[in-house]
Formats: C-alpha cells, structure tokens, sequence
C-alpha cells in the first residue's frame, strides 16, 4: 500500500491545507494527515482540538486519517512505514522553508520522498496564522476554512473575549 504523511501545525485546518490533502488523497492509497503536537508557535487550539477539527472536515475523504504526533516527522513517517511526505507549497517564502526542511529530512531518513503540491490559487495567500489574525479582527473568514472550523473559531473567540474583560 502507498502511504504518505501529510504533516504539519494545522492550528487550525483550513480550505487550503483540505485542499492539498484531497488532492493528495488522489495520489496514494493512504493519506495520513500527522498533526504536529509542539511546533515552534503560538497555538489557538489544542491537539485534541485540531486533530478533531481535521478528522471531521475530513471524514468524506475515506483514504485520509488524522492523528497527531511528538518528535521527529522523519521518524513518525518510518513508523507510519510511509515513503513519501506531502508538503503545501505557496507562492514566495514556502520554497526557502521547504528546501531546507527537505535536505535535513533527507539526512535523517533517505528513504523517505518529498512531494510538493502547488497551492491552489484561491488559497496561494491562505495560512492560519493570517485566518487567525483576520478572524480576531472581526472580518469574514466563511470561504477560507471548512463549516466545522469556522464554528470552533467563532467559539474560541467569543471565550478569548469573554477572559478578556475577565
Ligand atoms: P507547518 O507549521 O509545518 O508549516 P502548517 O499547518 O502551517 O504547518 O502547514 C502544513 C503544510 O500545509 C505546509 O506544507 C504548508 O506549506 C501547507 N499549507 C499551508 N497553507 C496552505 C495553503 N493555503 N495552500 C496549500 N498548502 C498550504
């Protein structure tokens, strides 16, 4: 069986990082969607928030699975028994990034192959830290991530504000 690794913060999930994995989805006969549990970030949700978060706006996607993980991506892919990794690529800085993830990655588990898909262009300018800012400030977000985002950020948010005035 194919299986790739679509790793990544996912903090949280949006139209773009869905987009990548159906399309992704098409390519091998397993996609595993690993949710990174301590990236170098602020975070908005949990790990148990954004692993349910994908599962749900992925569970039309029968070949796709979701789980979250610690450590190196290299040695969750081995695990996994994973050759391929799949990265999301934008216009601009995602190249430098990637490029230099790729060669370390490559050092660390040869075995392991990187395949890169273009964003599409609807979502070339789409992270979630800019989701995150846009939404915080109050302005439509509807298009950019799926339904069950859209209601967990609305939420997240109407709690920040209420500790806010706390
Ligand atoms: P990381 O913290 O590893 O960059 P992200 O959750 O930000 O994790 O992104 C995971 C992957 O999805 C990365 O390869 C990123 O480039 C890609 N990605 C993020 N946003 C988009 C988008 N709008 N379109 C396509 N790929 C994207």
């Amino acid at each position: 069986m194919t299986i790739a690794l679509y790793p990544g913060s996912f903090d949280p999930l949006t139209n773009g990082h869905l987009d990548v994995a159906t399309r992704a989805a098409k390519l091998f006969e397993k996609l595993i969607i690993g949710i990174y549990d301590t990236p170098n970030k602020r975070l908005m949700f949990s790990t148990t928030e954004r692993v349910e978060l994908a599962r749900k706006a992925t569970e039309h996607l029968p070949n796709v699975e979701v789980t979250s993980f610690t450590g190196l991506t290299t040695e969750f892919a081995r695990s996994l028994g994973a050759k391929t990794m799949v990265r999301g690529m934008r216009t601009g800085s995602d190249f430098e990034r990637e490029f230099d993830l790729a060669m370390m990655n490559k050092r660390l588990n040869p075995d392991l192959e990187l395949v890169c898909l273009m964003a599409s262009q609807e979502y070339q300018f789409l992270s979630s830290s800019i989701l995150k800012e846009v939404a915080r400030l109050g302005g439509k977000v509807e298009n950019l991530v799926p339904p069950n985002v859209l209601k967990a950020l609305q939420e997240k948010l109407s709690l920040e504000a209420v500790e806010s005035v706390k």
